[in-house]
């Protein structure tokens, strides 16, 4: 077989297992939005058999063969080219998941199954005890991965890969704790400010079918197609990109609160702008034509929900047409004072309840805690202590409650470890590629109060979506903005912001 045949033949399989992923994620789709409660059993084989078989079509000797004899040849011989970036990104899957040995991935799924159910029993009640051996167990299991896959440096970095590629604790260890030290600093102003917003605002009654109409006019007046994508409802939203032409989205409503959904909804449809922006009408399945950092995909749902949909030019455009949509709720209320409010920012227990300031601090708290988890350095049975402490140090309270601190994410019970600071990533780099675009395009405040924002889509798609994984996130940072990931671009943005709204 030529080489040429070789690499379309080692396309067509991994598309083939693209696909079978894909079937999933409609399947995972329907389960969180319109499958039946008693359908929870079956729909559990329906997918095991579907990963079973992409997990064998991908593992395959033949795979190997194919990328063995394609780089040695020149379909490969331009670094730059997609064909490289395919082999490349291939290979590179292709050894991580034939690195793990069957048994090891057959206990983490087992483990983690039961390991789910006992977290939910012991944050029900707050009961650490009753966690801690199974956190014992998924900890030992992820170092177990952590070997298997090998690593340089700390274990952690072989389980950080598993969500954003290439990284490593040693890039990112110093611009975390920068960070850390400013948003503390920065939380301290914010707490002595003379100036607080009233949230009362945003708590009135919000008919449910109104936030849905102008969260989806929201939704399409920043790009999102509905004529290739849908809006839906689900308990724990999500965006999942099916395929070409197919990109879902999710959000749940809360009748008393406007901001939940709306902001929801911004989120999950940046997530979809970059579902959208890749080119899977030519790449769909193949490297080209998908992402591998959640880091990156998260500073598209950030940029839009935060920097984009809690600024002041979004709402010189919205809030007028949200007073006429919401007569009651906003009659009377000052642009500046819903401004205010939608950016309240106030120090709490529960990450996913967290603002924008506070957030990263949930996030830095967790990322240092997994990295000695790992090293053995901190015992699992010390994780509430050492939680509580550094609580109280970055957030000036105390935690009443485990079912409030440690006990609080699914994360580690499902073996998530290493996904938490892809969180912060993604802030970190939405900030620094929204002031890329600002430089860019210096007109962008006025374009967004005049409701135009397909602006600063296309320059996402160009810059970023389009990419695929041709790019590393870290060598897209610096392609794009034409410097290395840092937390200056966020701090600023945020110092900006809340030093106008709370008057310090
Ligand atoms: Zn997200």
């Amino acid at each position: 077989m030529s080489a040429q045949k070789a690499y379309e033949e080692l396309i067509k399989r991994v598309r083939e297992v693209s696909l079978l992923y894909s079937c999933e994620s409609v399947l995972g789709w329907d389960e969180r939005t319109y499958m039946p409660r008693g359908g929870a059993a079956f729909r559990a084989e329906q997918l095991g058999l579907l990963s079973g078989l992409a997990h064998e079509k991908f593992t395959d000797p033949k795979i190997g063969e194919l990328l063995a004899q394609v780089e040695k040849s020149d379909v490969v011989k331009d670094a730059d080219s997609i064909e490289a970036a395919n082999v490349r990104e291939i290979r590179y899957q292709y050894d991580k998941r034939t690195k793990l040995p069957k048994e090891l991935v057959e206990e983490i799924t087992r483990v983690t199954t039961l390991a789910q159910g006992e977290w939910v029993i012991a944050r029900k009640n707050s009961d650490f005890k009753h966690f801690q051996p199974w956190l014992e167990k998924v900890v030992k299991l992820q170092k177990d991965k952590a070997e298997a896959y090998g690593y340089d440096g700390e274990p952690y970095n072989a389980l950080l890969d598993d969500y954003e590629l290439g990284a490593t604790v040693d890039q990112i260890v110093d611009v975390f704790t920068g960070l850390r030290n400013d948003l503390v600093e920065l939380l301290g102003k914010i707490k002595g400010a003379p100036r607080k917003p009233d949230v009362s605002i945003i708590e009135r009654d919000y008919d449910v079918e109104l936030q849905r109409i102008f969260g989806e006019a929201v939704a399409a007046a920043i790009g999102f197609s509905f004529e290739e994508g849908r809006l839906d409802i689900t308990t724990h939203p999500f965006c999942t990109g099916i395929g070409p032409g197919d990109t879902r989205i999710t959000t749940r409503y809360n009748p008393k609160r406007l901001n939940d959904a709306l902001f929801g909804i911004m989120h999950e449809a940046g997530h979809g702008l970059y579902e959208m922006g890749l080119d899977k009408k030519n790449h769909f399945g193949t490297p080209a034509g998908e992402t591998f950092s959640l880091g990156l995909h998260e500073s598209q749902s950030r940029m839009w929900e935060n920097q984009v949909g809690r600024s002041r030019a979004f709402w010189a455009y919205f809030f007028p047409q949200a007073q006429r949509i919401f007569k009651e709720s906003l009659a009377g209320v000052k642009l500046d004072d819903f401004y205010g409010a939608i950016n309240d920012v106030k120090p709490s227990y529960i990450r996913v309840e967290a603002d924008e300031a506070t957030y990263n601090l949930h996030i830095l708290l967790r990322f240092e805690l997994e990295r000695p988890l790992l090293t053995g350095d901190l015992k699992p049975a010390d994780v509430p202590g050492e939680w509580n402490d550094r609580f109280k140090k970055y957030f000036g309270i105390d935690v009443d409650r485990d079912a409030n601190g440690c006990l609080q994410d699914v994360h580690w019970s499902a073996g998530y470890i290493g996904y938490f600071p892809t969180y912060t990533l993604g802030n970190l780099y939405s900030a620094q590629f929204f002031a890329k675009a600002v430089a860019d395009m210096p007109d962008l405040t006025q374009q967004f109060e005049s409701g135009q924002f397909l602006n600063l889509r296309e320059w996402l798609r160009e810059n970023i979506h389009q990419h695929g994984q041709r790019y590393r996130a870290d060598q897209l940072v610096q392609r794009v903005t034409g410097k290395p990931l840092s937390a200056k671009p966020l701090i600023d943005y945020m110092t900006a912001k809340y030093s106008e709204i709370y008057g310090f």
